[in-house]
């Protein structure tokens, strides 16, 4: 009988779903991906690849169509600031991602699903105890009361309690991350659902040095990053542990934006003026909180900050410059070519 681990991974065509197949791939595990769409920046390595919406819970029964020992639930309807805190994303957040974690759920439930991870996120964390200048609150027990940011952090935690439920009523082992900001090459750098690391990196590498680049507030909120190899390390080891979570995985060197942005500046070797505007932020404060991570699971990332922006940047560079030369080559191609004897034929008004 073969020994090899049928692994299912939703939203394998997403930033963090793409990786985790690649890492598993090299542990040797078989693994089905399920998402909208192909990943965007890489040939999938999944063994196989469902196209299809997990709003459907036909879709849902027809990919967990075989006893799976592992199903990562990353799948969700999400971006950076200004996709989930301008609040015109609202509904589809909600509606979209309750669906599709209410109806994984079900059908891994029916077809007796070993384990399966769900994504939540930082998001989740009460407002209130993350405005204080040095000291906010992200450790595991504080989000009760619940007073999330955010309908991403209200739906996040909503879902987190249905997994739970599903532990307590029918012993599927579930497994539970709060991710902080996970950040890397081959993620999401433009187009509106970017976050803050790669949209620092995509402005810094458009302009040429001495010029100006715009960031939203006053740069003083502060956050931590995780590189994303940190974050598939936490992952797996959460998966494979007797833990169910829910549990921080990110990174707790917090820095402001402006420091981000800085750090940003220092990689690329460019001195820019920065311009502050108003803009949606989510909350003032946050970092990890890592003592039950390293408490469980006797790990917790260690990467600094500036190693996996040095990665980061230079992948964002790279398609800042392919973008650029396609935006130039289709002006060229758009410009028309015009001979003295027809360009006088051209009307002039
Ligand atoms: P992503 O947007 O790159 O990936 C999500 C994927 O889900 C996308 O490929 C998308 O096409 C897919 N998807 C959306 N709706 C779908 C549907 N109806 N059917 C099938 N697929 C669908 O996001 P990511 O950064 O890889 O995040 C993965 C998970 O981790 C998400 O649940 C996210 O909320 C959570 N998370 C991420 C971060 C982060 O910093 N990246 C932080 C906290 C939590």
């Amino acid at each position: 009988m073969s020994t090899t681990k049928h692994v299912l991974i939703c939203g394998a065509g997403g930033f963090i779903g793409s990786h985790i197949v690649k890492r598993l791939k090299r542990e040797n595990y078989w693994v089905r991906g399920v998402d909208l769409k192909y990943p965007e920046f890489c040939e999938t390595e999944a063994d196989d690849f469902v196209i299809g919406d997990l709003r459907d819970p036909y879709i849902c029964r027809h990919v967990v169509d075989q006893r799976f020992d592992q199903v990562y639930q990353f799948a969700a309807d999400m971006g950076g600031a200004g996709f989930v805190f301008t609040g015109e994303n609202d509904a589809d957040i909600m509606h979209n991602s309750g669906l599709i974690n209410l109806n994984i759920l079900k059908a891994c439930h029916k077809r007796n699903t070993k384990k399966l991870f769900f994504s939540s996120s930082a998001c989740i964390y009460p407002e209130y105890n993350q405005t204080q200048p040095d000291n906010p609150n992200c450790a595991e027990d504080s989000a009760y009361p619940a007073y999330p940011d955010s309908e991403y952090g209200w739906e996040k935690l909503f879902s987190e309690r249905l997994y739970l439920s599903f532990h307590r009523n029918h012993g599927l082992e579930v497994r539970i991350a709060r991710y902080h900001n996970i950040f890397g090459p081959e993620g999401t750098w433009e187009g509106g659902r970017e976050k803050a690391p790669a949209a620092i990196c995509s402005k810094v590498a458009e302009v040429p040095d001495g010029s100006e680049i715009e960031i939203w507030g006053d740069g003083k909120q502060t956050r931590s990053f995780l590189f994303i190899d940190e974050c598939l390390e936490g992952t797996i080891r959460l998966m494979l542990s007797d833990w169910t979570g829910p549990v921080n995985i990110g990174s707790d060197e917090m820095v402001t934006i402006r420091q981000l942005a800085d750090m940003v500046m220092d990689i690329a070797s460019k001195e820019l003026n920065v311009k502050y505007l108003p803009g949606p932020q989510g909350v003032r404060r946050r970092n990890s909180d890592n003592s039950l991570i390293y408490k469980k699971l006797g790990w917790k990332p260690t990467q600094p900050l500036m190693d996996g922006l040095e990665a980061t940047y230079k992948w964002i560079e790279e398609q800042v410059r392919k973008s650029q030369k396609s935006k130039s080559h289709e002006r060229q191609q758009k410009t028309p070519i015009l001979h003295a004897g027809i360009k006088n034929r051209i009307p002039t008004a």
